[in-house]
């Protein structure tokens, strides 16, 4: 039998005992695994249910954004295959050059891409982890309770290099306590979390100036959605990127492509992360479909475009606000939670919902807290305000029906 000390990061078992009951249930009202095809703005299931998708992360609608979808397709025609088969580290097309370049320009930093913003965190954090960043000298790394699974799965990877604190939800005060006894600190956060809200940017910034502090903001639910460009939240807080800042985003939400991005203020992490950054140096990197979803993209991101879809959607989450009144009220940050008392389970009261014709995420603790259950809904800048309105009528419908 293996010792007591294994499960000190993570314990799977634990969590499939906890966490199988409700998916089960989801499963079970049909609610998960489904297979649709598109169609316009909706989606079909295989029995011909036809709904709209109000989890999807897609916030510009650029998912489905024509010269996208155009510029994918024409570059893989261009570079003759999908991908090209050798570690990336030795060779690869170009073309990546060139969108690394593009997104570089766009985003004021120097960018890095890999084939998903998991393999990114997977690669980057045991690096960080290692102190090869900091002047050899192993940094405590502190990560917020609730940062994303592709970050916190690394704990055990990182805790085999140097000392990891995990601490409650946006606690600075502890982050700051232990700034103050260590020389070098790494803070690991989301930039927006997919449980509303947002870590306190310009607090983090203070402690960065005060202590030297690094941060590692993944921001993938906010790139694009807001700011210049599309800098997104926690981007936007800085007017150049300073050199103890690592930020990484999926470009598989609002920036409507796929694969994953690490933006800093220096060239002079690349090279390290390239050779010794696991699934960066040994797997695919973005194919070319991917690349060429990625220079379209970019274009529309410097384009008047940008600035009205982001409009649109702020437009969207205002009129969303005025019919449900949820935690994230006012928040620029497109993710709304419906938290609700009720006693039955929210894979049931989806369901309902899903039959009226709007999926929307049933979720449980930690989401919101213990003993209450909630309602997750993205809003986008490509839902009309009659849509909204069904919607949310259709959710008070049936919400107060209990
Ligand atoms: C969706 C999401 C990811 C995963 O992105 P991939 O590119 O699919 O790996 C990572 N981090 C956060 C915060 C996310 O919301």
């Amino acid at each position: 039998m293996p010792d007591k000390q294994k499960n000190i990061y993570t314990n799977n078992l634990k969590v499939a005992k906890y966490g199988n009951k409700a998916w089960q249930k989801a499963q079970d009202m049909g609610l998960i695994d489904l297979g649709v095809i598109r169609k316009r703005n909706k989606l079909i299931t295989k029995d011909c249910h036809e709904f709209i998708n109000m989890a999807n992360f897609s916030y510009l609608g650029l998912d489905t954004h024509p010269k996208i979808v155009q510029g994918a397709a024409e570059q893989v025609l261009k570079s003759g295959s999908l991908d090209q088969p050798t570690a990336r580290l030795r060779i690869h097309l170009s073309d990546i050059d060139d969108a690394e370049k593009a997104l570089s320009e766009l985003f004021e930093g120097f960018v890095l891409t890999a084939s998903t913003c998991s393999a990114l965190s997977e690669g980057v954090l045991p690096l960080i982890a290692s102190g090869v960043f900091t002047d050899n000298q192993k940094p405590i790394m502190i990560f917020d309770r609730f940062c994303h699974f592709s970050m916190s799965i690394t704990k055990p990877i990182c805790a085999d290099e140097t000392d990891i604190i995990t601490v409650p939800h946006n606690d600075l005060e502890q982050v700051e306590d232990i700034c103050k006894k260590n020389k070098y600190v790494v803070y690991v956060a989301d930039g927006a979390y997919s449980t509303g809200g947002s870590c306190p940017m310009p607090e983090l910034l203070k402690l960065q100036e005060k202590y030297g502090l690094y941060l590692y903001i993944d921001d993938s639910h906010s790139i694009s959605t807001l700011g210049k460009n599309g800098f997104g939240y926690a981007r936007s807080h800085l007017n150049e990127i300073n050199e103890r800042t690592f930020f990484v985003n999926s470009m598989s939400k609002g920036f409507g492509c796929s694969g994953g991005m690490l933006l800093t203020g220096t060239p002079n992490y690349q090279d390290f992360i390239k050779r010794f950054g696991g699934p960066i140096a040994w797997s695919h990197p973005i194919n070319s479909a991917g690349i060429g979803g990625i220079l379209a993209s970019v274009k529309i991101h410097f384009s008047e475009e940008l600035v009205i879809l982001q409009k649109a959607l702020q437009k969207n989450l205002n009129f969303f606000d005025s019919l449900i009144k949820t935690n994230q009220l006012g928040s620029q940050i497109p993710i709304r939670i419906m938290e609700l008392e009720s006693k039955e389970d929210p894979s049931i009261i989806a369901r309902k919902i899903f039959d009226k014709g709007f999926y929307v995420a049933p979720v449980s603790f930690p989401v919101v807290p213990k003993g209450k259950i909630g309602l997750r809904m993205m809003i986008r800048s490509n839902l009309t305000l009659d849509e909204i309105k069904q919607c949310c009528e259709i959710i008070n419908g049936t919400v107060n029906h209990y």
